[in-house]
């Protein structure tokens, strides 16, 4: 997939590198990470699983309670780790997570940058899936949601 790269600067040790992402005009799509790097691809509007992971938590009494914007920010957070299966080293997805520095291997970075002009490049990405998520019964969904929201 076309994916576009950005400049990113570490947090803990000001390494500056650059790692592929969406463009800034992906919207309802997502590149999902895990510690690992690993990275897999995600279309909102296309997965129903973002929309059920969505419904569960908006009649969840923990999230109902939320405004939308942060209910939205609750469901990018959980969503990777609850309904996509693993990376190929059992660590999980997730929506938000950043790269890897390729220095000291930390996630937290201190800023980002699109560059001018943007750098295309056609990466392999696979869309994430769901076997673990889709054999469960509603029942063990919300248990694991509620196991989720009771951590964050
Ligand atoms: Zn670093």
């Amino acid at each position: 997939m076309k994916l576009e790269l950005i400049k990113y600067t570490c947090a803990r040790c000001a390494t500056s590198f650059d790692a592929p992402a969406l463009g800034e005009d992906a919207y309802g799509e997502f590149l999902l990470r895990s510690k690992n790097g690993e990275m897999a691809y995600l279309n909102a509007f296309m997965d129903l699983t973002y929309k059920e992971v969505d419904n569960l938590l908006s009649s969840h009494p923990k999230a109902s309670v939320l405004q939308p914007l942060e209910r939205a920010k609750i469901l990018r957070r959980i969503y990777g780790g609850l309904a996509c299966d693993l990376d190929s080293e059992m660590s999980p997805f997730e929506i938000d997570a950043l790269p890897l520095c390729p220095s000291c291997g930390s996630q937290q970075m201190a800023s980002w940058e699109f560059k001018n002009p943007p750098e295309i490049l056609d990466v392999p990405v696979s869309a994430v899936t769901h076997n673990c998520w889709s054999m469960l019964s509603d029942s063990e969904k919300l248990k694991l949601l509620d196991a989720r929201l009771a951590i964050l």
